[in-house]
Parts: structure tokens; sequence; C-alpha cells
């Protein structure tokens, strides 16, 4: 936990009490700060230490408040703002997140922030796995992992690697990320931030407040970060790496024929062939890949242990997170693939698929995934979805009705085994999101995990 300086003796309010709300707390209060906690949730208040101060925002006295500290969960401009920011702004008080608290606990740090609209966890849990790896003193966290304020204290020689939403990145008002990285960005979030101007403003904070010595690493592969991109060169400040898997980028970092090219100086040089990395398939693990390259790069390390780390990252949970490999079929877990664009990404990587897929399902359903039904043997529908998903498959893919995930995983394998297809995987890659059946993709995630690990044969893992 790191103690929160600067406003010993004085009021702070904190508004959202889940995991980063509560850690601000601690936080807070360890720094001497007077806490003014709340949250809307009587459910979420009734589960807190009876010590602290719980109090009203509503009816708070803002003239005594010094800042309010902010949970990214809770809406400041978009549907409209809570009343407690309106409070707040009403009174010109700060409202600021918890990066914004531990930039200013710990002002020696180096800080590295990635943002995108996907890929952000991947990139961030990829650029700690190979800083760590290389000895260098590293804390990971933000919107993926432990909260902001529940991480170690660093000093200078150490490195912040967060994971930054557009939320997040809302509330931060003086750190000033030394390297920044945006992934991509399609729409999302739009409820949020009111347009798609507003989303796009604010993950464009992320560079904000850079200088000289910094650097932004930008994925050009989409119209509105290319300009992003131009826009941040025409600047002048900072150093501008930009980052493509689909062309050619001068000083940059690229995918050429399955190769990461380095032309960060000048001279393109081939590093290494990314199919080494068979836990980051695809093209879109190819960007997060070349964007962690080019950050462990201006970070200070050598092309051949940046690609020696990049081959050995054992991925992350629920996103093709390969479970097991039972008499020579893979078992993938892509719980994380909540619609129907993040399930394209794992269809893309395989071509005899066993599809477990449904739950709550998103608009739109997967008629949008037509283009790689030839690659599914077989489709294994639960959840809700399951009467949708039948109805678009009709005709053009075979599947079976499982009802829920024991039943579905206990048929694909069944069919898997029998059919003895090469490179055949057993895919659970929903396109729904899992409140139908499961707390959250994480608990569906697991329970596949569990499922195959009682299943009959030769188990590899
Ligand atoms: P985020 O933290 O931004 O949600 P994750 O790394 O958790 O991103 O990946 C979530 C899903 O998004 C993955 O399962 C994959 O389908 C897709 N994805 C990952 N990286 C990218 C990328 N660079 N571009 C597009 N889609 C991606």
């Amino acid at each position: 936990m790191i103690p929160v300086p600067g406003f010993e003796g004085r009021k702070v309010a904190v508004l959202g009490l889940a995991r980063s709300g509560r850690a601000a707390v601690a936080a807070l209060d360890a720094g001497g700060a007077e806490v003014l906690a709340w949250d809307d949730s009587e459910k979420t208040r009734s589960g807190i230490a009876a010590e602290l101060p719980l109090v009203d925002l509503a009816k708070a006295d803002w003239r005594e408040v010094a800042a309010l500290m902010l949970s990214p969960g809770i809406p400041h401009s978009f549907p409209r703002p809570h009343p407690a920011v309106v409070a707040a702004r009403a009174a010109g008080i700060p409202i600021i997140g918890d990066i914004e608290l531990l930039g200013r606990a710990q002002p020696a740090a180096r800080y590295i922030g990635i943002t995108g609209t996907n890929g952000k966890s991947t990139t961030t849990a990829l650029i700690g796995h190979i800083l760590a790896s290389a000895g260098e003193t590293v804390e990971v966290g933000g919107n993926l992992g432990p909260p902001a304020l529940g991480l170690k204290p660093l000093d200078a020689g150490g490195t912040y690697v967060l994971e930054m939403s557009s939320f997040q990145l809302e509330l931060v008002e003086t750190l000033a990320f030394d390297i920044a990285v945006l992934l991509n960005i399609t729409p999302d979030h739009l409820d949020r931030h009111g347009d798609m101007a507003g989303y796009v403003a604010a993950k464009k904070r992320i560079f904000a407040r850079q200088g000289d010595d910094a650097t932004a690493v930008v994925g050009v592969d989409d119209a509105i970060c290319r300009e992003i991109a131009a826009e941040l060169c025409r600047d002048g400040h900072r150093r501008v790496v930009p980052v493509s898997v689909k062309e050619v980028v001068r000083d940059g970092v690229y995918v050429e024929d399955g190769w990461l090219v380095d032309a960060m100086e000048g001279s393109p040089e081939r590093v290494f062939d990314l199919r080494q990395a068979p836990l980051l398939p695809g093209g879109h693990n190819a960007q997060n890949a070349a964007a962690a390259y080019a950050v462990a790069r201006r970070a200070g390390l050598a092309p051949e242990m940046v690609a020696a780390r990049i081959r050995t990252f054992p991925g992350l949970m629920h996103r093709q997170e390969l479970v097991d490999t039972i008499d020579g079929v893979r078992y993938i877990n892509d719980s994380k693939a909540t619609n129907a664009d993040a399930t394209e990404k794992a269809l893309a990587c395989y071509e005899a698929i066993y599809w477990i897929a449904g739950g709550l399902p998103k608009a739109g359903g997967i008629t949008s995934l037509a283009p790689y039904f030839k690659r599914l043997r077989h489709a294994f529908l639960i959840g809700n979805a399951m009467e949708e998903f039948a109805t678009t498959l009709d005709g053009t893919v075979s599947y079976t009705r499982c009802g829920d995930l024991a039943s579905a995983v206990a048929a694909a394998s069944d069919r898997a085994r029998g059919e003895h297809v090469p490179d055949a995987v057993v895919l659970l890659s929903p396109a729904c999101a899992s409140y139908d059946q499961f707390p959250n993709f994480e608990v569906r995630g697991d329970t596949f995990r569990r499922l195959v690990g009682t299943l009959p044969g030769a188990h590899a893992q």
C-alpha cells in the first residue's frame, strides 16, 4: 500500500468503494488525510469495515473538502454526472482518480501507461513480463490486476506499468507518462463519453503533459490513431514511435511476413519471427507484441533480450489461454471474448474448431462471424443465446443445443476425440456476456478450465 501525502489533516472525499476506492481510502488515511468515504450501493457499504467513516456525499459540506477521488466506474459527465460530482464541481474542488494520487505519492518512479480500445491488458501484462524478467523493478496494475494504490512503493529505479481505461485517463491531472501507448481506437463506451469525439479525447490524454524525453507509442492501423500520431509528430515534443501490423512504418516497429521488424533507429532490422510466440496468436496480438517491443526498447533493453522475453510470455488467463492438450486436441479458454468482435480474433487463429458459444447475447449476435463459419467443425451452444445462434448457424454449420457449459465441454470433447482432425481445437469463445449463467467471465473461464481438467485421455498439462 502507498500512503498518499499532501492532504495531511484535510478532508478528501472518496466516492465508489470497490477495490480501487477501498485501496484509496487506506492510502489517503495512511497519508494523514481525513477520508469521507461513500458508495451508493447499500450492499457495498454494508460489506465495508465498521471503522471506515461513511459519509453520504450527497449531503456533504463541500466547502471543507480538498479533493474528490472518484472511482472510474462513476460518471462525471455522461450520461449525467453523479450528484456528488456536480456539487464538487460547483465548489471548485478537483476531481481526481487513484492513478493521479499514485503519481503524486511516487513522483520519482518511471511511468508507462497503456490504453486503446482492445489489447490493453495483454500489452500491459506483456510489458510487465518483459521488464520484470530482464531484472527491472516493476509494478503492474491499474485497470488490470491490483488497484494502483495497492501496489508497492517504488523509488527512482522502479517502473509502474499501468493499464489505463479512458475513464481513468479522464481523472489524471498532473501525472505525465514517460512512455505512453495507444494501441487502437474503435467505437466503445460512447454512453459514458457522449460521442466518439469525447472517447477519442479521453484516449489522447495518455499523451498529456509529456516532455521532450518522453515516448509515445501509437498503433497506426486505424484512421483515428494514425491522425493522432501525425498530430503528436507535428506537436514536436516527445519521441513518437508508430507501430503497424499492416504496413511498413518509418522510425517505428512493424510486422512483415510474420516477422517483427525494428526500424526505430532508421534502417529496418528483422528481429524475430512472431510465430515463435505461440501464446500470442493472431494479428491482434502481433500489434500488442510490436507495441510492447517498442516500449521495452525505449526503456533501454536490447532487441534480442526483448524478443526472448516475448517468446516466454505465458499469456493472460481467459484470452485464448491454452488450458490443456488432450489426445492431441487443444482446449482454449477465450472467455474474455464477450462480443462477436473479440470472438472473431480467436476464430481467425484456428482452422478446425469445435466451438463453444453462447451466454447473454449482444446486439447483432454472431452474424458478423459468417466468414469464419467454414472453420467450424461443429458448434456447441449454451445460455440465453442458444436459439438465436442456432438460427444464425442453420444450414451452414452443424450444431448441438447443449444448454450449459458442462454439457458443451463433454459433447465437444467427445466429438473432437472421435473425428481425429489435425490441429483440432475445442474453443470456448462465447461472443456473449456471461451473466445469464456465471457471475463474470473469469468464473466462466475457470469453470471451463476445471471441466477440461476432468476429461478422460492423455493430458499434456
Ligand atoms: P482489453 O484489456 O483492452 O479489453 P485484452 O488484452 O484483455 O484487451 O483483450 C481482450 C480481447 O480483445 C481479446 O480476447 C482479443 O479478442 C481482443 N484483442 C486483444 N488485443 C487486440 C488488439 N490489439 N486489437 C484488436 N483486438 C484485440
